[in-house]
């Protein structure tokens, strides 16, 4: 199992009148929720969704089923705004993190929508995970704005996707191999428009403590202003299930009865949100894999299902099967999974599903026929944890290659005198 402690603090800031984020702290799901709209139907918004999305999300979720409750969250919102007149065109930003279920095996699924963020502390370095929802970071993301116009721009706080508008919405998906020693963080703009990414890192550095990090990051917020709610949550992962020491192990070749001597006890789940004891996390064998990056949309399902309405008969039982599996394989300079079949069958042509983080540069020597053909996979969780492999098996190379001994110098007979 994997074991998570967590930690999380809320503030209406220095400003509002209220407070409008709303959060879910229930491991193995996490959220926070940023409402907006008036009459107070700002904070409706955001309760709303967190109530449906704890709801509607099952323990031992697939990540599916993680995008499902979100999905059903934006529909409880949108059929809230369109049934009340006072809370007509609510909305609000959904960031969840939750333990999921990947082919027996455990992933922290990020899931956003909006301007809330995620972020992944690890080995020290923060990451963001999530991509802003905002029409700055579009702009940011285009080339015609730097990140730093975008911290001070006057329309920063413009979202262009939320939930409560549309009757459904797309939801990103940003699945993460959880160590031990790893930090994720949950927090509304609130924090990251008054606090650099710096005062972050060094604050989740320096207390241990989750609930206290959470509580410190939320005062650094007021500190610098405090001019809109601030939301934080922090998740450390104590225990992986020795995924790590799995991993170095395969990576140094030593059997994998070695696990157990280094096996240490297993933390309880559900420790204290209010600020149990927790330990400094150990130092984590070094394994750098980065969030891979996905997207699930309904285009890919609405295109499907063109195809189905288009064609009939014997030719929907060749889509189905033509359509039924993924591929990983290459899309540019990184590696991507694919909707269908390698080349595909008949007039049936692959479809992108997602890119991943992963250069195929990066892809281990061993892999790369495999994934230049297309390595099929029956199920688009399958296709994840291949990449996912892929990742920790170059990680482990990229580690190896560091960890190499300097060449020992041959030592050179003296020259013999003439
Ligand atoms: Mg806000």
């Amino acid at each position: 199992m994997t074991a998570l402690r967590w930690g999380s603090a809320t503030d209406v800031g220095r400003v509002r009148q209220n407070n409008e984020d709303n959060l879910v702290v229930a491991s193995p799901l996490f959220a926070v929720a940023d409402g907006m709209g008036g009459h107070a139907a700002g904070e409706v918004a955001s309760q709303i969704a967190v109530n449906r999305l704890e709801a509607a999300f099952a323990e031992h979720a697939t990540i599916d089923g993680l995008v499902d409750a979100v999905r059903a969250a934006n529909r409880a919102v949108y059929d809230q705004g369109r049934d009340q007149p006072d809370h007509r065109g609510m909305g609000t930003t959904l960031t969840a993190a939750a333990l999921v279920e990947v082919d027996g095996d455990e992933q922290l699924a990020v899931v956003n929508v909006g301007d809330s963020r995620g972020y992944l502390l690890r080995d020290g370095e923060l990451s963001q995970i999530t991509e802003d929802h905002s029409l700055v970071e579009e702009m940011v993301r285009s080339g015609q704005l730097s990140a730093e116009e975008a911290q001070v721009h006057p329309r920063r706080n413009v979202v262009t996707r939320v939930l409560g508008i549309e009757p459904d919405v797309d939801v990103d998906v940003f699945p993460v191999v959880p160590f031990r020693g790893d930090r994720i963080l949950l927090a509304s703009d609130g924090l990251f428009n008054e606090v650099t990414d710096a005062q972050i890192a060094s604050t989740l550095r320096r207390l241990a403590d989750a609930d206290e990090a959470a509580r410190e990051l939320v005062k650094l917020a007021r500190d610098h202003g405090g001019n809109d709610n601030i939301t934080v949550i922090v998740i450390d992962v104590v225990d992986d299930d020795d995924r790590a020491i799995a991993a170095s192990s395969a990576l140094a070749g030593e059997p994998r009865a070695a696990r157990t001597t280094t096996k240490r006890p297993l933390l309880g789940q559900g420790d204290s949100a209010t600020g149990g004891a927790t330990a400094a996390a150990e130092p984590t064998p070094s394994i750098a894999i980065g969030p891979t990056r996905s997207r699930i949309t309904g285009r890919a399902v609405l295109f499907t299902l063109a195809v189905v309405l288009v064609l009939a008969g014997a030719v929907v039982a060749i889509g189905v099967y033509a359509r039924a599996s993924y591929y990983v394989g290459p899309r540019g300079a990184v590696v991507a999974i694919y909707k269908g079949r390698p080349g595909g069958l008949l007039w049936f042509e692959p479809t992108l599903h997602e890119r991943t983080s992963l250069p195929i540069a990066d892809v281990p020597p061993v892999n790369r026929a495999d994934v230049a053909a297309g390595k099929e996979e029956a199920s688009l969780a399958a296709a994840r944890t291949y990449v996912a492999n892929l990742q920790s098996a170059a990680a482990k190379l990229r580690d190896a290659g560091a960890a190499a001994p300097a060449p020992v110098p041959v030592p050179v007979p003296p020259p013999t005198a003439p």
